[in-house]
């Protein structure tokens, strides 16, 4: 889970990384308020879960109150990049000497955590890891060790911060390590880290994405999901403990066991560019245990995307034999009644394959059509995503 700015600064703050004080609202009104009481000039800033804001105009400086309220009118309901804008954080302006880039991140392909520094931080970050990657120190991080003040200078000194802030910078990065470990964070990125005209180094942006998988040791990162910007779709099944996730394309996928949902997925797009360009819209692992139940909110989860103009159920029959995953599809489809609408393709295969597909034959619904193999199936499904579009 991503947080937004004003989140990771409060969780900065909890473990004593130095932020500027600041407040989020969601009129234009509340932003003069929170700016007169600031007390200084304040900079405005849109909450939204993504990158290059400043670029894109959602960070203005205000000197005065009437200027706060003019410039958050300006921002809320701005569209950046795809995201709207529906807070700003009004927050102490901050007199910039230089603009650092620090993170904080799981390095998957190395399997360690790793640290990024660098003396040239700010907006131009992205330019800069690809034209002048030597100005970006990569530290990698052993995870049983951590980050004691003597790693952090290290990493400072290859980062090149300056020494009159090295001190200062050492102890943010240890500290901005204690909020990565205590929160189970994948990503804690400040950028700018920055020092004021007065040698101070403070954290005037902040990026934390949360470890879901740690979420049962955190009850408080639950009041952090703000269920505005959540997917409807991804809530529900999240309410039922489905493994869902949204894609792009037009053929909803539902399948039994991580690895066969993801070779489902390439079938379907290269099956797919047979038939316009038709893919995935989306894919839902089922798991083990596909009673009707969880294959009826599955389909539920996967029919409720208006995106998806067909569906494919490929199922590997092992614990979960396939006449029981057929009675799942045939009691999902009664449940769901006139809420199916879109054409299902189902291909099932293994542990007592000839009792399943007898029982959907059987049952013969207007809205399935049997496939026996992955690869015939994911083009039928194909097939009708792009008749249906
Ligand atoms: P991002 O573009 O989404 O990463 O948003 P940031 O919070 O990083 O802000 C973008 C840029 O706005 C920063 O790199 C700073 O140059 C500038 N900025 C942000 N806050 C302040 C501030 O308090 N004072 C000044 N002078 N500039 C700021
Ligand atoms: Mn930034």
């Amino acid at each position: 889970m991503d947080l937004y700015e004003y989140q990771a600064k409060e969780l900065f703050a909890a473990h004593g990384v130095p932020v500027l004080p600041g407040r989020t609202v969601e009129t234009a009104e509340e932003a003069r308020a929170a700016a007169a009481e600031i007390g200084t000039a304040v900079v405005v800033k849109a909450q939204v879960k993504t990158g290059g804001r400043g670029k894109a105009g959602g960070v203005k400086l205000a000197e005065t109150p009437d200027e706060a309220q003019e410039k958050a009118g300006a921002i809320l309901g701005m569209d950046i990049k795809g995201h709207t804008v529906h807070r700003v954080l009004v927050t102490e302006a901050s007199d910039i000497a230089e603009e650092y880039y620090f993170s904080f991140l799981l390095d998957r392909s190395n399997r360690t955590f790793l640290a990024m520094c660098s003396a040239e931080g700010g907006m131009e970050i992205e330019q800069l890891a690809v034209e002048r990657p030597d100005a970006l120190a990569r530290v990698p991080i052993d995870s049983i060790a951590g980050v004691d003040r003597a790693k952090a200078a290290e990493i400072v000194a290859q980062g090149k911060i300056p020494a009159a802030v090295a001190d200062q910078a050492a102890d943010v990065i240890v500290k901005l390590w204690e909020t990565f470990v205590a929160e189970d964070a994948t990503l804690v990125e400040v950028n700018p880290l920055v020092r004021d005209p007065q040698d101070k180094v403070v954290a005037l942006d902040g990026k934390v994405t949360l470890d879901e998988n740690a979420a049962f040791r955190h009850p408080g990162h639950a009041d952090l999901v703000d269920e505005r910007t959540e997917d409807p779709l991804e809530a529900k099944a999240k309410a039922k403990d489905l493994n869902y996730v949204k894609l792009d394309g037009e053929v909803g996928i539902i399948g039994n066991g991580a690895g066969l949902v993801m070779s489902t997925l390439d079938v379907v797009a290269y099956a797919g560019e047979k038939h316009g360009g038709v893919k995935p819209a989306n894919f839902l692992d089922i798991g083990g245990g596909a009673s009707a139940e969880v294959m009826a909110a599955g389909l539920d989860v996967i029919l409720g995307d208006p995106a998806v103009k067909s569906v494919f159920v490929n199922v590997f029959g092992g614990i979960t034999s396939c006449d029981a995953v057929a009675n799942g599809i045939v009691e999902a489809l009664k449940i769901l009644g006139d809420a199916a609408t879109k054409p299902l393709v189902v291909r099932l295969d293994g542990n007592n394959v000839v009792e399943g597909r007898r029982i959907l034959d059987e049952a013969n619904h207007p809205l399935v059509t049997q496939v026996g193999t992955m690869d015939d199936a994911a083009d039928k499904a194909a097939e009708l995503a792009a008749a249906g579009a």
